[in-house]
């Protein structure tokens, strides 16, 4: 099964990736980086985890993540005979593959404690993770430590400020996707995460919020207005999820279990009712991939024009050698064909005419 991120998208890439492997050339199509911001346990590390599908992020109710981890997919062919494997490569421990997802998560801690030490310190060296797999989009996740105020072990005294110079750093690049995630059980007016998402994009082209907790909000309350946008209005809005508790992490329960369990909650609480679209990590996986698309959408008249150009040459090429061959310019225009109705087909997609896009 494919993770939830991506599902719409690696079609489209990989039908991509194919016209121009057959035009000699390596894709170009370089997507945005997505990074998780917020507060200390709003739940980061679990809306990542969720997004990809797999458990091997540490994740816990003290200070777990200390460093920023760069997690690249990367997507590898499916085996015709299904043995499809997955599995990790730290770029610290090069050559070696981890198919056991815990012992990935098992090396993040450790390497964690080798360089910002056992006691809670944070470091901004970065750890690098690709994960190899038929099922996932190519695309990097960055996962951040998070804001905290009180210095508590061997963490400085302007521990707030080094983690926030930190964060900014990854945010404030441009093309940057920022999931500033808020738990339900906070008052949304002091968020962590809504803050310095504003200060590194200030119109909110790129920013999600995302409400985690909502099944321990305070019991009489729900997050229908702040979901709606009554309470901080955000550009592309918000998303709701129910993670996995501490409980179920102690309980080993699986990411699996805790889709169906996200998917009763929503489904049983008549308040978010008509608010389908904002509620559920399968439905931050939509909205994620839509914002994909769309750049996609924009980045494609600038690969058209380098196929216009490759052609070109190719044709000097051919006028150079004084013979008119059919081969390669006449498969170039074959392929910019082809790119052409492919952006119309994304204008379609985008506009919400058809949804999934046909991958024959
Ligand atoms: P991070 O510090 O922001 O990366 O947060 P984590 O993902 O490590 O989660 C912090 C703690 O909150 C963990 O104990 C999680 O199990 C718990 N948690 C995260 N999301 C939810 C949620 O939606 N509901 C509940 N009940 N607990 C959650
Ligand atoms: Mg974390």
């Amino acid at each position: 099964s494919t993770a939830p991120l991506g599902n719409t998208v690696i079609p489209i890439v990989n039908r991509l990736q194919d016209i121009f492997a057959q035009l000699g050339s390596q894709s170009t199509i370089e997507l945005p980086q997505v990074a998780v911001v917020g507060s200390q346990s709003s739940g980061k590390s679990s809306v990542l985890e969720a997004l990809v599908g797999r458990d091997f992020l540490p994740r816990g109710s003290e200070i777990c993540t200390r460093r920023p981890l760069v997690l690249q997919l990367l997507q590898t062919k499916r085996n015709p005979d299904g043995t499809d494997e997955e599995y990790g490569e730290f770029l610290h421990l090069p050559g070696k593959r981890f198919y056991d997802f815990s012992e990935i998560r098992r090396e993040i801690q450790a390497e964690t404690d080798r360089e910002a030490g056992g006691n809670k310190g944070v470091s901004d060296k970065q750890i690098r993770l690709k994960i190899f797999s038929p099922n996932v989009l190519d695309i990097t996740l960055v996962d951040l430590p998070g804001i905290t105020k009180v210095p508590v072990g061997d963490q400085p005294s302007d521990i707030e400020a080094r983690i926030r110079t930190m964060i900014m750093s990854y945010i404030k690049v441009p093309s940057c996707l920022i999931l500033a995630v808020t738990p339900a059980n906070s008052d949304l007016a002091n968020s962590d995460a809504l803050q310095i998402a504003g200060n590194a994009d200030p119109d909110g082209l790129r920013t999600i919020g995302v409400i985690t907790k909502l099944d321990i909000m305070d019991r009489g309350t729900d997050a229908r207005n702040l979901l709606l946008g009554k309470v901080i209005p955000l550009r592309l809005g918000y998303i709701a999820v129910v993670n996995r508790s501490q409980e179920d992490i102690i309980l080993n329960r699986s990411i699996k279990d805790a889709l169906v369990a996200e998917e009763k909650f929503f489904r049983s609480r008549p308040v978010y009712n008509g608010l389908a679209e904002c509620c559920g990590v399968p439905q931050l996986a939509k909205k994620l991939n839509q914002i994909l698309v769309q750049h996609i959408m924009a980045v494609l008249p600038g690969l058209k024009s380098r196929i216009s150009s490759a052609l070109v040459s190719v044709a000097k090429e051919h006028a150079s050698y004084g013979e008119i061959t059919e081969s390669k310019a006449g498969q170039g225009a074959l392929l910019l064909n082809i790119l052409s109705k492919f952006s119309e087909a994304f204008a379609s997609m985008v506009e919400g005419k058809n949804e999934e896009m046909s991958t024959s």
